[in-house]
């Protein structure tokens, strides 16, 4: 999404807000795998040599559970500040965090897509009691439970094994 700030850059005490849609499988998503249109509002101020944005964006992002792998809507709502200075002042060095723009265009498509990947999990789950595959035969668990017997943790494999060469009681 591109926001022209030439009427802001010649009128500094301006606020421009904006407020737009990334629907799911659009350029702007990138590599995101919207499950929803991703809604983006926010504001853009003109700090002198430099343009703040502030915003908000809501939506949902399909991920794949790291313990079911079954791929659900993980919903996601999140604050965004970023600056942006004129390419022509450079390009940022190891410890800057602004973004450049060029002429009178501010490009959104490479904040919201950062800001989203910086706010998904690491490990996403469909739900936090999310049972998982049952080991053996890969069965989903939180379909209902398999036929396989449940394995022997490797831990107590060795008492197993102690109590099978005990005296049985009552021989
Ligand atoms: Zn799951
Ligand atoms: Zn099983």
């Amino acid at each position: 999404m591109e926001i022209n700030v030439g009427r802001l850059k010649r009128h500094p005490e301006e606020i421009l807000d904006f407020s737009f849609a990334v629907a799911p499988g659009e350029p702007a998503a990138g590599d995101l795998r919207l499950h929803s249109p991703l809604h983006v509002d926010g504001t853009v101020t003109n700090a002198g040599r430099s343009l703040l944005v502030r915003g908000n964006l809501a939506g949902e992002i399909t991920l794949e559970c790291s313990r079911c792998l079954e791929e659900f809507a993980f919903p996601l709502r999140v604050h965004f500040e970023q600056e942006f200075r004129p390419q022509s002042a450079g390009s940022p060095g190891f410890d800057d965090d602004f973004m450049t723009y060029n002429d009178d265009v501010l490009d959104l498509d490479d904040l919201i897509q950062q800001t989203v990947w910086l706010n998904l999990p690491m490990k996403p789950l469909c739900r936090p009691d999310c049972l998982g595959l049952c080991p053996v035969c890969g069965h989903n668990l939180n379909e209902g439970p398999c036929s396989c017997t449940p394995a022997v943790d490797p831990r107590w494999a060795p008492l197993a094994d102690v109590k099978a060469h005990l005296p049985h009681p009552g021989q």
